[in-house]
């Protein structure tokens, strides 16, 4: 148990165990509130036989169970009634301890700002208005309203849509809450995987891509609370906002196929999917000389679709160079009907699934991996809908692991039935909350998850939040283009560019580059300039090949028109 005293009568605590009782009584408690949900985490104890055991030693147990980041109100009313009516010492519990602490903080919030007669201000734990956290100036701009423009995340997305706004308006306001201390071109893992690109040229120091004017609020959120303009953080603490913009990605669910996380890097089993892996990728791929290599993908949505086909591409390449192919058999699995979501890129495709001779699986996912008996089990779906189980031997295995959307989001208000910060295609402003914004991976919208993606929704948002900051119409739309430089060989990318419903979305005249084909001119895109564009173009806002598309200004009513007519 991790203790923090909050109040002479208030402790929170981390979970508590049934064994724990006995010295929790020992220390003189008298009552425990729980306010951690029963089946949060496995091996958790259920309420229930914590109140057994609690009632064994004759303590009072309350359950009020809170998901991470909702302490609304009410709940905050129970509790701090029940920690009022508690007859001795409190002891109150959840994962951590913080949403116990954060419902104490937001009761006597508003119990001091009802004595005081005002409406509260939301506060931290320690009392303190949430917008002391930082030092710097807040600024009140249209009357008073602060302009603070929270942005959460500090990948790809969320470090171009800071820098895009502060191009266009270098006084305002920003704040990023980003807790990691390295910020990683993802892009560059394909090339790491296939020795191209060491990890290193992929990673910068998180502080030296921050523009200098914003404010890097070092920590994870843990919540929204969109009807109270607040994120919350893992410390429980809130910070306020005028307009919040979502960042955080995607989360890979490495645990999601029993047996993979265990064996990662170990018994021929990797991902590009992780910096720390795909340097093993390439040493696998240099080291086999024969046998079975296996390469997987999951469900959509995935960032980057074809990024699975890429270490599938680039290994069959390097074996074939070193004339080793012949004695190697390689396989794909993916769920999809089809090789890739765009019809137009396929034949390209499908002739290197030819020229390397691979067995290619679709509607099949990979389900188990037991990598100390080499052995991955995929369900595959067969014509008549029926699903039968494929168990095969391997010598490598790459895989791409499912993805979901951070489970702060899909718990939040923010979210849509899938779990994605459901947003306007076009607009990228939240459906249902005027001041929110989102891009990137987390965002609902259809397009490709790619940093290309990224890239030209970061102007739209800045543009739009500008707007909306100034009461202006949102006017900047996003066409939802995504592009997926699909490495098929080294020296060779077909360049898969498209937008909503598919929708072929060339750069460049087709003379160029030609994405039905593999071109030698994406392959030096893809290995020279786009790493150069993201990191002196897109982190900086210089916004290269990302202006934004604008709407016609909707037309005001002539004076002159009779009503209902036009
Ligand atoms: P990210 O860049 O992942 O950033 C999310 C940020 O949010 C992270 O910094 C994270 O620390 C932070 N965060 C997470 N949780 C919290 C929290 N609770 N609070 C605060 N911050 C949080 N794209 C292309 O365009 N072309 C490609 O060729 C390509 N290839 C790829 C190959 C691989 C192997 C991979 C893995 C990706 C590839 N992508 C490619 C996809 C691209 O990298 C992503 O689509 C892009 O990074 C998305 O940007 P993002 O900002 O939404 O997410």
């Amino acid at each position: 148990m991790k203790l923090k005293t909050i109040t002479p009568k208030l402790t929170a605590s981390s979970q508590i165990a049934p064994a724990d009782l006995d010295a929790i009584a020992a220390r003189g408690f008298a009552a425990i509130i729980d306010n951690r949900p029963d089946g949060e985490a496995e091996g958790q104890p259920t309420a229930a036989e914590l109140a057994a055991a609690a009632q064994q030693r004759g303590l009072a147990f309350h359950y009020l169970p809170l998901k991470p980041g909702q302490v609304t109100p009410e709940a905050a009313q129970s509790f701090g009634a029940i920690v009022t009516a508690a007859p001795g010492p409190v002891i109150a519990f959840c994962r951590s301890g913080s949403r116990s602490e954060a419902l104490w903080t937001a009761y006597a919030a508003d119990r001091q700002s009802a004595e005081a007669g005002m409406a509260s201000e939301p506060r931290n734990e320690a009392g303190r208005s949430a917008l002391a956290r930082d030092t710097g100036p807040v600024q009140r701009r249209n009357g008073g309203r602060r302009e603070r423009i929270v942005i959460v995340g500090g990948g790809s997305a969320g470090i171009a849509v800071a820098a895009s706004l502060l191009r266009r308006r270098g006084d305002l306001d920003i704040a990023i809450v980003e807790p990691g201390e390295v910020h990683s071109y993802q892009p560059g893992w394909t090339l790491v995987g296939d020795g191209v690109f060491s990890r290193a040229q992929t990673q910068r120091p998180m502080a030296s891509v921050m523009p200098k004017r914003v404010r890097w609020i070092k920590a994870a959120a843990s919540g929204f609370a969109p009807e109270r303009n607040e994120v919350i953080l893992e410390d429980a603490s809130r910070l306020e906002y005028r307009v919040l913009i979502a960042a955080p990605g995607i989360m890979l669910d490495w645990e999601a196929i029993p047996g993979l996380k265990e064996t990662l890097g170990q018994n021929g089993v990797t991902s590009n999917y992780h910096a720390d892996l795909a340097p093993c990728t390439w040493e696998l791929v240099q080291g086999l000389n024969g046998g079975r290599a296996l390469f997987t993908q999951p469900a959509m949505p995935i960032k980057c679709a074809g990024a699975p086909q890429k270490a599938l591409y680039l290994s069959c390449d390097h074996w074939q160079r070193q004339d080793r192919l012949g004695g190697i058999e390689p396989e794909f699995y993916t769920p999809t009907p089809s090789l890739f979501g765009v019809a137009h890129y396929v034949p390209a495709l499908m002739e290197y699934i030819h020229r390397y001779q691979v067995g290619l699986n679709l509607e099949s996912r990979l389900v188990a991996v037991d990598g100390p008996a080499h052995i991955a089990t995929f369900e595959a779906k067969g014509a008549d809908g029926s699903t039968r189980e494929i168990v095969k031997n391997f010598d490598m295995l790459h895989v791409c692991p499912p993805q979901r959307a951070p489970a702060f989001v899909v718990e939040s208000a923010l979210a849509n039935a899938a779990g994605w910060v459901e947003v306007d295609p076009e607009t990228l402003r939240h459906a249902r909350f005027e001041n929110v914004f989102a891009l990137g991976d987390v965002a609902s919208t259809s397009n490709a998850k790619t940093a290309a993606a990224a890239r030209k929704q970061a102007p739209v948002v800045a543009e739009n939040v500008l707007s909306f900051l100034a009461g202006r119409e949102l006017r900047a739309i996003y066409d939802g283009y995504g592009s997926c430089p699909l490495t098929v060989e080294r020296g060779k990318v077909v360049l898969a560019e498209f937008g909503y419903g598919g929708k072929l979305l060339p750069t460049f005249p087709q003379f160029l580059i030609d994405g039905s084909k593999p071109s030698r001119l994406a392959w030096f895109l893809k290995e020279r300039m786009l790493p150069f564009i993201y990191w002196n173009g897109m982190l900086k806002g210089r916004e290269w090949l990302a202006k934004p598309a604008h709407r016609a200004p909707a037309r005001a009513p002539s004076a002159l028109a009779p009503a209902g007519i036009g």
